[in-house]
Order: C-alpha cells, then sequence, then structure tokens
C-alpha cells in the first residue's frame, strides 16, 4: 500500500493512513469497553460486601462481648442463636489467637491458633477486611475483636466464596466483548468501503489529469455525488473545457495565420521565378512585377506587425496607461489618412468636442481610431462620406466613426471581432485586408476598460460605437 512517488519519496496512501487511526481509535474504545464496566461491577461488589461482613462480624462480636471470658463451649451457645448460614466458614478465637469454634468441623483445627493476617489484625484491636477476585469468584475475609470492658477477649472471623457474582459479571464481560468485536469489525468495514470510495474518486481525479495532461482536452469526469470531490471534480470539468477553448483558438490561429501569410509568399515566389526564368523580360514589365512583389512584401509587414500586437495582447502584459485627448489623437490620425480619403475621393466630416478625456494607452486609441477610420475608408464606395464623433456625457466618453460605405450583412456582424474574420474575402484581399483589424480594436478597447458595437446604418454604411469611462477631473490634462 505504501508507493513511491515520482521523486522517489514514498507516498502514504489515504486509506491506508484512515484505516490505521481507526483501527487505533476502535481498538482503545473496545479496550476501553472492556475493562471501565467489569472494574467498576467488581469495586461495588467489594465495597457491598465490605458494610455487609463488617456489620456482621459487628453484630456477632457485640453478641459474644457479653461474656466475660471466652470457652469452646459459651461461644458455641451464642453462636447457635446468630444467623451463620451466608458464610462459608465462620471463626471465634480468643485473645491469643486459638480456634474456640469454626464452622468447618472436618478441618481439626479447634485448639489450634489460627494465625490468619485477618485474625491477628482484629486481635490488635481493628476490624479487617479483605477481598480478592481471581475473575471467577469473590473471595472476601473480615474480622472483628471482640471487646468486654475495655479489654480484647477474642475475635470472629468470617470468610466468603462468592462465584454467583463473579459469573454475573463474566457474563457480562463476554456479552460486552462480544458486542464490541461485532461494532469494530462493522466500524471498519465501513471505514474501508468509504476510504475506498473516496480514494477511488481521488484516483479517479489523478487519472483525469493525467490524460488531460497528456492533450486530450475532450476527457471529462462524471461527477458523483455532491461534496466537495464533486465539487473539485466539476472545477477540474471547467477548467478543461477551458483549456480546449483556448487550445482551439491557439490551434485556429496558427493556422489561419500561416494560411494567411503564404498567400502573399506565394505571390512574391512567382513573381520573382517568372522574373528569373524569363530571358528577355521587357524593364516595364519587370518593373511592374517588382512593385508587385514590393506591395505583398508591405502587406506582409502589415500582417505580422498587426499578428505581433495581437500576440503581446494575447500574454496580457499591461501597457502604460495614461490621461489622453482622444480629440488630438483622432485629429492625428485623420491627417494620416488623409490621402487615402483623397485618392478614393471620400470626404470626412469631423465633430469632436473637447475635454474627452480618458485613461489609456495612446498607442492603442490610436490603434483603435486608425483601423476603424481606415476600414470606414477602405470598405467605402468612391466619392462617399465619413463622420468622425467624439462626445462625452454622463461620465463617458463615446466615439463615433460611420461611413456610407459597402455596409456588413445582419449575420455577419456577430462574427466580424473574430480574428481572420472577413465578410467578403476577395474585397479584403483587394484593398490589402487580413481580418486582423477589428480583432486587434476589440482587444485594445477592452484593455483599456471600454465597449464596442458594430451597426448597420439607416440608410448605406456602417457604424461603429466605442464608450470609454471618463477619466476623473483630479488632474487637470496638459493643453501644452
Ligand atoms: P480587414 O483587415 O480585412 O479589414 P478587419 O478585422 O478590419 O479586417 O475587418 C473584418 C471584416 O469586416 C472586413 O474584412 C470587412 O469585410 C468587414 N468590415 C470592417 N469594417 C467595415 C466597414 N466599415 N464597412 C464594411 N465592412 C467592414
Amino acid at each position: 500500500m505504501l508507493k513511491k512517488d515520482q521523486n522517489g519519496k514514498i507516498r502514504y496512501s489515504v486509506q491506508l493512513t484512515f484505516f490505521i487511526i481507526y483501527f487505533l481509535f476502535i481498538a482503545l474504545m473496545t479496550g476501553l469497553l472492556n475493562t471501565y464496566p467489569t472494574i467498576s461491577s467488581r469495586d461495588a461488589v467489594f465495597s457491598t460486601k465490605q458494610s455487609m461482613m463488617l456489620s456482621q462480624a459487628t453484630v456477632m462480636a457485640s453478641s459474644l462481648s457479653a461474656l466475660e471470658s471466652l470457652s469452646g463451649e459459651n461461644v458455641t451457645q451464642v453462636m447457635e442463636l446468630v444467623d451463620i448460614n451466608s458464610f462459608d466458614r465462620v471463626i471465634v478465637t480468643d485473645a491469643n489467637a486459638m480456634t474456640l469454634y469454626d464452622t468447618t468441623q472436618t478441618s481439626g483445627s479447634l485448639g489450634r491458633y489460627a494465625l490468619f493476617s485477618e485474625i491477628v489484625g482484629a486481635l490488635r484491636g481493628q476490624v479487617q477486611f479483605f477481598c480478592s477476585y481471581d475473575g471467577s469468584s469473590f473471595r472476601s475475609r473480615a474480622a472483628s475483636p471482640v471487646v468486654s470492658a475495655g479489654e480484647i477477649i477474642g475475635c470472629v472471623y468470617l470468610y466468603e466464596y462468592d462465584g454467583i457474582q463473579a459469573a454475573y459479571i463474566m457474563d457480562i464481560q463476554a456479552r460486552l466483548r462480544s458486542i464490541s468485536i461485532i461494532a469494530a469489525l462493522l466500524a471498519l468495514l465501513a471505514v474501508y468501503v468509504f476510504t475506498k470510495a473516496l480514494t477511488g474518486r481521488i484516483t479517479d481525479l489523478v487519472r483525469a489529469m493525467r490524460i488531460v495532461r497528456e492533450g486530450n482536452y475532450d476527457y471529462r469526469i462524471s461527477p458523483r455525488g455532491r461534496d466537495e470531490v464533486t465539487e473539485l471534480a466539476q472545477e477540474f470539468n471547467d477548467m478543461t473545457q477551458r483549456l480546449q477553448s483556448t487550445e482551439e483558438l491557439r490551434r485556429r490561429f496558427v493556422s489561419d495565420a500561416s494560411h494567411e501569410l503564404r498567400t502573399p509568399l506565394a505571390s512574391i515566389r512567382l513573381l520573382s521565378d517568372s522574373i528569373a526564368q524569363s530571358e528577355n523580360m521587357d524593364e516595364g514589365t519587370m518593373r511592374e512585377f517588382v512593385g508587385d512583389i514590393g506591395t505583398e512584401a508591405e502587406r506582409l509587414q502589415r500582417m505580422t506587425e498587426k499578428l505581433m500586437r495581437l500576440t503581446r495582447m494575447d500574454s496580457s502584459v499591461q501597457t502604460q496607461r495614461e490621461r489622453v485627448d482622444i480629440k488630438r489623437v483622432a485629429e492625428k490620425t485623420v491627417h494620416m489618412l488623409t490621402p487615402l480619403a483623397q485618392a478614393r475621393n471620400i470626404t470626412i466630416f469631423s465633430e469632436l468636442d473637447e475635454g474627452c478625456i480618458v485613461t489609456a494607452s495612446q498607442d492603442d486609441v490610436h490603434q483603435i481610431i486608425f483601423n476603424l477610420a481606415e476600414n470606414a475608408l477602405k470598405y467605402n464606395s468612391f466619392g462617399g462620406n465619413v463622420f468622425l464623433r467624439l462626445h462625452a456625457a454622463e461620465g463617458t466618453v463615446k466615439l463615433t466613426v460611420e461611413d456610407t460605405g459597402i455596409g456588413i450583412p445582419e449575420e455577419d456582424l456577430p462574427h466580424i471581432f473574430s480574428r481572420f474574420y472577413r465578410v467578403d474575402k476577395a474585397r479584403s484581399s483587394d484593398v490589402g485586408g487580413s481580418g486582423l483589424g477589428l480583432a486587434i480594436v476589440k482587444g485594445a478597447v477592452e484593455q483599456n476598460g471600454g465597449t464596442i458595437a458594430a451597426q448597420r446604418r439607416e440608410t448605406v454604411g456602417t457604424r461603429f460605437v466605442v464608450s470609454f469611462p471618463a477619466a476623473g477631473e483630479e488632474a487637470e490634462y496638459d493643453e501644452a
């Protein structure tokens, strides 16, 4: 039952430990149950016998004390009047311990000295009592001095053999022994069954942990009962469920990322092979091919930057948060995107209130506004409009980015924040999209304590609404 763990240390089985503790406890209880009642009944018998025999001896001694001196005849006369049947032996001696009267006639003790210790003690003036129990009988002896006119003239000695009370005690003892053996066996059986069930459930848990550790995240325990071990099993299942979803996300992320990276790489390979293999390519075509390689490389670079940003977000490294004036960041972003807007003949309308200050990472805020505004331009129609609004009310700063573009179908709205999700793959690829922009936006918004929602506009296009809790008033934002 003693096993060694992975480090070579001895592992104690819970079942064995429980078993030993209960065994010792039960052995102690059984021992107490078997000895204490016997000892107290024996003591009770001792004290009853003591009071009964001493009073009898005293009564007999006082009957004899009426005599001036004791002789065989006068003692026998007195003793015939006394009830001595309850004793097995009655002896009366004179002051020198010589036997004058003995109910055990056959012993031939008359005229001899009876030097029992009780008699010797009684002749010294003290009443004597002694009782012994040998497991099958009580043997009791009592002696009392016979005092006449202040002088000890003899002694009365009583002896009793009692097998009945001893048998009674032995019977109780035997019953207690049987009861306690049955109770101990039942208790040990109960402990065995209970610990077997408990350790069985713990072993199931340990086995499940090993299975999951090996990578089988589908494995679940079926919880039994309603105790702490059940709670542990449920927690384990929840944890495995989370591990499984995280693992699935991770796998999907890696496979999507490699798939996305493969497309521009394949284009680059194809273009470079074409250049290498064609012997007399004209300069114009060559330039066009090299330009395409550059565009693909740029796309790769953008994608890897976004992937790195997402990985940083996943590692939950806290970015430095500070007081950020969103209006300033929005103005800078609009300025950066003006060439793209002009290229598509799109007008950006800005309606930005002053004093919209949040506690956030400046870089995250820039990413949020940039990605939303860039999408509003990318997925817009030629000559369309983009509206950028910023308001603060009731402790909330609200940023709205609207466009009059192609819009997002209702059924795609719940998915657009997922990594690599693109409504129209062809269109997204045309405009250099990777399906990562909105995932980064959502991650950045949530990391800075905000929320984001996407809606279809009533007429055409899409509306994104980002809300942040406004920063407290305590430190005034430095305008400089
Ligand atoms: P991408 O890099 O492809 O633009 P995003 O995560 O930014 O990736 O967007 C996910 C998808 O959501 C896009 O592929 C596009 O189909 C859709 N989308 C995002 N913004 C808009 C918008 N303003 N109008 C229409 N569709 C949009």
